[in-house]
């Protein structure tokens, strides 16, 4: 791909989010919520597993636990107990309980909407920050996850595509810059939606995606599935002679 200018890749960055709109009209968290604490906690407890799972073990953990002061007296094992399926439960259950405790003791039980007090909260980092910003509270929030890192480093939207882990918040910063804050929420989610359905971390699927054109990634995708095609017809061609070969003697 020929060297971009910075005004080229803004275009591009525009282009191919224009199709991913085109792909995903609805663009949404998928972690069911009623309210901006219950998003809180779906989040923190989303680590490491699917918003499925999640959902899961949310209508009967917000059932017996309607808000922080609720969740904050909490007995671990309880809490525990409800939420297994997600993994790492142990951990996850402690998190939420000292979550709560801290909302309640520092923000009477209400959850802040600024970065700076999210960060702050006992397993809050900046991308479960970015999702509460963004869905909860409707303000500028863009949660970079492993989907969006490595779409927007194949699709080069930012200069660190190169590096085996980006910084997200560098990307964060680089992706945000091309977008009007309030599109930023929704940037993230089609990221998402496209990393899970097509630009699978294994084997993206460029031969069908309608970003293909546009992706400096795609060629080199696009060869190596072409070599291991050959490659697996011509094992099969050898395998076939071998047995033509032996049917004869
Ligand atoms: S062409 Fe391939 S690598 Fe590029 S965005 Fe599409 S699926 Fe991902």
């Amino acid at each position: 791909m020929a060297r971009e200018t910075k005004a080229q890749r803004h275009e591009r960055m525009r282009e191919q989010y224009i199709r991913l709109i085109e792909l995903y009209p609805v663009a949404q968290c998928s972690l069911h919520h009623r309210n901006e604490w219950e998003l809180l906690v779906a989040t923190v407890m989303s680590a490491q597993t699917t918003d499925e799972r999640v959902n899961s073990v949310t209508p009967e953990l917000f059932d017996r636990y309607p808000d922080a002061q609720a969740l904050a007296q909490a007995q671990l094992w309880d809490v525990e107990n409800i939420i297994r399926p997600v993994g790492f439960y142990h951990m996850k259950a402690l998190h939420i309980i000292e979550l709560s405790q801290a909302l309640v003791e520092r923000f009477d039980g209400v959850v802040p909407h600024t970065m700076d007090e999210l960060t702050t909260l006992p397993g809050v980092g900046r991308k479960t920050a970015n999702v509460v910003l963004g869905d909860a509270f409707h303000l500028p929030g863009f949660p970079v996850d492993t989907h969006v890192k490595r779409v927007t480093s194949r699709l080069r939207w930012h200069t660190q595509w190169r590096k085996t882990n980006p910084d997200p918040v560098e990307i964060e910063k680089q992706v945000t810059a091309e977008f009007p804050p309030e599109w930023w929420a929704d940037v993230s989610h089609r990221l998402i939606f496209f990393g899970r359905n097509i630009c699978h971390a294994r084997n993206p699927e460029c031969e069908v995606c309608p970003l293909a054109s546009t992706c400096p990634a795609a060629p080199q995708f696009l060869a190596q599935k072409a070599e291991k095609e050959a490659r697996k017809k011509y094992a099969a061609q050898r395998k076939a002679l071998k047995g033509q070969r032996e049917s004869l003697r």
